[in-house]
């Protein structure tokens, strides 16, 4: 038996007061007892005098297959597998390395991290949840990951392509995007019968579908026909962002997950392209984080999530900055919720991860500090636990 023990603790939605001793054992978190409790002998226990301990960080958005350098999904097209495998390797390992305990990435190449995903061995890395590459439009975004289709026939089959490779959840591209030239990010990509048979084909076949969305016109598109998430939901149009509340009440009401992306390495900022146009566009960061705001007050559910690996200023492990960001929007418990229990629940997780709750898998994550009462402490990573097992430490093994 291992115990993790730190004076402060949150369970996934909340503090435990007084903090926690964690029981781990075979993989699995077996008590949540008083940081005070005399422990049975036998038990290796590790002491955390002046931490928080948390349910590992899932970062509900990521592109293993990026990596992590401006041009990341540019490049996409040039790599073989061998190539791409290496960048996947990193980018878990650099996941890990920051508390991200499981990822959804929602966008791949050639299935590269579905594959991943399945494969046996190992490998002491996060657990996967994957899109495959995301359905587009032609030559619309990110159609360099390989998932352009058009016409109501053709995306049916694109789905059900997916469902076929086995993928967790439907990723559609709803509009232009900042880092796909020759795209409009005001602009919609696909017909409201286009949109609807993705997501009744996806829906028959027990899969979520969650929608890439800056302009508005596609925020209003993908709520009519029915997601379950909205990736961005920057609400763009030719003059600004504009979120009505009236909108904003529809994506609470229908309980659809929405992940900003925030984050940015903040001594290297966006990349020139995203910055350039939002210039042009004059939406500045601020406009952006006043609507992550007005969403938490109109009650829409917001997960995090990062975008990681698409540019310099966006590297894996960068979840935390998302966190920070999002703390100045809305209060710490749910920022850090939306991190771990509301993420789980996202990713299709719900029972396994995401909460500090007996028979939940042991997978941690413990800061100095303590980031309810300042968000920055969760980029202090002190120790990683990963299926019951200290990441990097042979003697902390369950
Ligand atoms: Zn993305």
């Amino acid at each position: 038996m291992l115990a993790i023990r730190a004076p402060r603790a949150f369970d996934g939605a909340r503090a435990v007061e007084g903090g926690a001793t964690v029981m781990i054992h075979a993989g699995k978190i077996v008590g949540v007892e008083p940081a005070g409790i005399d422990l049975p002998d036998g038990t290796i226990l590790i002491d955390h005098p002046d931490a928080t301990i948390l349910p590992g960080l899932i970062d509900s958005h990521v592109h293993l297959c990026a990596d992590s350098i401006d041009g990341a999904l540019d490049r996409l097209e040039t790599y073989d597998d061998a190539q791409l495998d290496e960048v996947i390797d990193a980018a878990l390992q650099r996941q890990l390395a920051a508390g991200v305990t499981t990822v959804r990435d929602l966008g791949d190449r050639r299935y590269a991290v579905v594959d991943r995903r399945d494969a046996g061995g190992e490998e002491v890395r996060p657990t996967i949840v994957a899109s495959g590459p995301p359905i587009t439009s032609v030559r619309g975004h990110c159609w360099n990951m390989g998932g352009e289709a058009a016409g109501v026939q053709a995306l049916r089959l694109a789905v059900r392509e997916r469902v076929d490779r086995g993928v967790d959840v439907i990723k559609i591209m709803a509009s232009g995007g900042l880092l796909t030239l020759g795209t409009d990010a005001t602009a919609t990509q696909f017909s409201d019968d286009e949109l609807e048979t993705i997501v009744v084909e996806a829906h028959a076949a027990g899969l979520p579908v969650t929608a890439h969305a800056h302009a508005r016109a596609a925020v209003e598109q993908v709520v009519r026909a029915g997601v379950d998430g909205i990736e961005h939901c920057s609400c763009l149009t030719a003059t600004g962002v504009d979120a009505p509340v009236e909108l904003l009440d529809r994506i609470a009401a229908q309980q659809i997950a929405v992940c900003p992306t925030l984050g940015t390495d903040p001594e290297i900022g966006p990349s020139p392209r995203v910055l350039e146009l939002l210039t042009r566009m004059c939406v500045s960061r601020d406009d952006l984080l006043a609507d992550v705001a007005r969403f938490h007050a109109s009650g829409v559910l917001l997960v995090g999530g990062s975008d990681a690996g698409i540019s310099t200023g966006k590297p894996h492990g960068i979840l935390a900055e998302a966190l920070v960001e999002a703390a100045g929007c809305m209060p710490a418990a749910a920022v850090l919720a939306g991190a771990t229990s509301i993420a789980a629940r996202t990713c299709g997780l719900d029972d396994t991860k995401g909460r500090l709750r007996p028979g939940y898998d042991a997978d941690l994550v413990v800061v100095d500090g303590d980031p309810l009462a300042d968000m920055t402490d969760i980029r202090r990573v002190r120790q990683v636990v990963l299926a019951g097992s200290v990441v990097g430490d042979p003697l902390g093994q369950t």
